[in-house]
């Protein structure tokens, strides 16, 4: 390209006929047929968000209304008469285009109300195309609407909006109303792909995918981005030049913060967090970055990433490495803490990722709750507020959720009896975590109260210690008896960092026991279920569900927890996607 024959590829490669818009079929077929059948509307109204056809397809109208090589209107213009070509061009006399935002007195619609008297020069029809008419003047919207209830034979208006909702009802019935959509990613992709033909250039897959997606389902978005990055490369556009051009923030970056976030370290996060600040780079496109980045991570770890993530291999290796290290419910409540960001920014990005993290949520947690009542739940039991929040004590309830000494969570409540001996904090005083004197009368209650504080330090130690079954205190070490039939709940339990984790959780919450001791009970039968005890085996299931997959299915953590919290039930079993473990 010669730079004195420069265009920008939008303009350059503007589409010339009906069928050349991309991805607006349903309008552009609804215009091919009025016209065709003469029907032809003299006020039309196009809503949608910039730069994705509006202006085209007005003008692609003007000139289907006013080409010369047909006697008259037609779907499909010629492109090369002189009304055809002066309409491309943009100096058609009889085409008039007016810029809402700069022409919208009173004054300049009432000039415009004269100059539609006078008939066309050298057109059929004198075509107003008036560009985001949302600007106008309540008083120039008044005089639009005189103009619109009377208008000449001659005269035809297309109004374009991005914000419909500004505009005066009186208005909008006087049109025909097409809403644009944003075009889809592979339709975008597609269009770059022809523009690159075209001009004899090259990008890869993953490249265009980063464009597309980065343009927002906008055409002249995702072509400005590929002029850019025409001018920025010297051979073949790769996923890292889009990176570059579009100052999206180094994927390197992400991998950081998501590995200061597994390792809870908070100080690497504000650090991180100041680099991108520092770098100049925009907060909201890095939060957004933030959100596809945990979002295509709860997709490796739930579905076939290489179908759904349009990534270069190597940062598919690396996003699967870290997904296995989340467990789901992590991974779905950071998606939707972000997605709860990125919402305050108004974004389309958020809503289709909370969508998404809603139906892997039902999927694959099982049961239609929001991961913030679980939260929410697992905080109060932690507080020990659920046993006494919880509307009606089950007699299964006797044994596994226990009420735990303090912070009743209403004043009416009455107050259990303490477990042990340190006083009731005042009522008005938050709940406080004064440590439980343990005691072989009242060990039960207080492995309940223990487990549920342990769960603010970690969620695996309240989901599998909590199994356990105290049957004695020797000294400073509480013994547990678990079931022989959870393998994995053996496997964690007796992971010695993990009871040395549970150990230290004892020292914090108790003041006489520092370890645990493990007895594994041979037991065959479904007790290992966290929520089956206090009646024989019962599982909780509905009738007809298969009592070994229920079983494998409590296995699951997330699963036990939520039976268990919620007092629920097994009602259906889906198994998932294999090579997928939850952990
Ligand atoms: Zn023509």
């Amino acid at each position: 390209m010669a730079d004195d024959q420069y265009l920008v590829l939008a303009r350059k490669w503007r589409p010339q006929a009906f069928d050349n818009v991309v991805g607006q079929d349903h309008i552009t077929r609804t215009l091919k047929n009025a016209i065709t059948s003469g029907r032809i509307h003299h006020a039309f109204l196009f809503i949608g968000s910039r730069g994705i056809g509006k202006t085209t397809t007005a003008r692609i109208l003007a000139k289907a209304l006013n080409c010369l090589e047909a006697d008259g209107p037609t779907p499909t213009p010629c492109g090369v008469c002189s009304n055809c070509a002066a309409i491309a061009a943009g100096n058609a006399i009889d085409v008039i285009e007016i810029d809402g935002a700069s022409n919208n007195s009173v004054e300049d619609v009432r000039e415009l109300r004269d100059n539609i008297r006078m008939v066309p020069t050298n057109a059929r029809y004198k075509v107003y195309i008036i560009d985001e008419v949302h600007q106008l003047s309540i008083a120039a919207f008044n005089a639009l609407l005189k103009t619109l209830e009377e208008p000449p034979p001659h005269a035809i208006f297309i109004l374009a909006t991005t914000e419909a909702h500004k505009i005066p009802a009186t208005i909008i019935s006087r049109c025909q109303r097409y809403d644009f959509r944003r075009v889809p990613v592979p339709q975008l992709i597609t269009l770059l792909r022809k523009i690159l033909d075209k001009e004899g250039l090259a990008a890869t897959d993953e490249a265009l995918h980063a464009i597309a997606r980065a343009a927002e389902g906008g055409v002249r978005d995702s072509e400005s981005i590929l002029d850019e990055l025409i001018t920025y490369c010297d051979g073949e556009i790769t996923f890292k030049d889009v990176f570059d051009v579009l100052g999206l923030v180094d994927w390197q970056l992400m991998h950081d913060i998501c590995d200061a976030i597994l390792a809870k370290d908070v100080t690497r996060q504000l650090v991180l967090v100041e680099e991108v600040v520092t770098a100049g780079k925009d907060l909201t496109q890095f939060v957004e970055e933030l959100l596809r980045y945990f979002r295509n991570l709860l997709v490796c770890r739930t579905a076939n990433a290489r179908v759904l993530i349009h990534l270069p291999e190597e940062e598919l290796d690396a996003l699967s490495k870290r997904a296995e290290k989340i467990s789901l419910t992590n991974l779905i409540r950071l998606v939707e803490q972000f997605s709860e960001l990125v919402n305050n920014f108004d974004s389309q990005l958020a809503q289709r990722i909370a969508l998404e993290s809603m139906l892997i949520r039902i999927s694959k947690v099982g049961v239609e709750v929001s991961l913030d009542t679980i939260m929410d739940k697992l905080v109060a039991l932690g507080q020990g507020g659920l046993g006494a929040a919880t509307d009606q004590p089950t007699p299964a309830a006797s044994t596994t959720a226990a009420t735990p000494p303090e912070a009743p969570p209403k004043p009416e409540s009455p107050p259990d009896p303490p477990v042990a001996g340190p006083a009731k904090p005042a009522p008005a005083a938050p709940a406080s975590k004064a440590p439980i004197q343990v005691t072989p009368e009242n060990m039960i209650r207080a492995w309940d109260a223990i487990i549920e504080r342990s769960s603010h330090d970690d969620l695996n130690l309240l989901t599998w210690f909590k199994l356990g079954k105290p049957t004695g205190i020797d000294g400073e070490t509480l013994r547990l008896s678990f079931s022989s039939a959870n393998k994995r709940a053996l496997d964690f339990v007796q992971d010695r960092g993990n009871q040395k984790a549970m150990g230290e959780a004892l020292s914090r919450h108790t003041t006489n026991l520092t370890s645990i001791a493990i007895t594994v009970q041979e037991d065959t039968s479904a007790k290992e279920a966290p929520s089956s005890a206090g009646k024989g085996s019962d599982l909780p299931v509905s009738p007809g569900i298969n009592a070994e997959e229920a079983k494998e299915a409590l296995k699951d953590p997330s699963v036990a927890t939520i039976v268990d919290v919620f007092k629920g039930r097994i009602v259906d079993i889906k198994s998932v996607t294999s090579g997928d473990g939850e952990s």
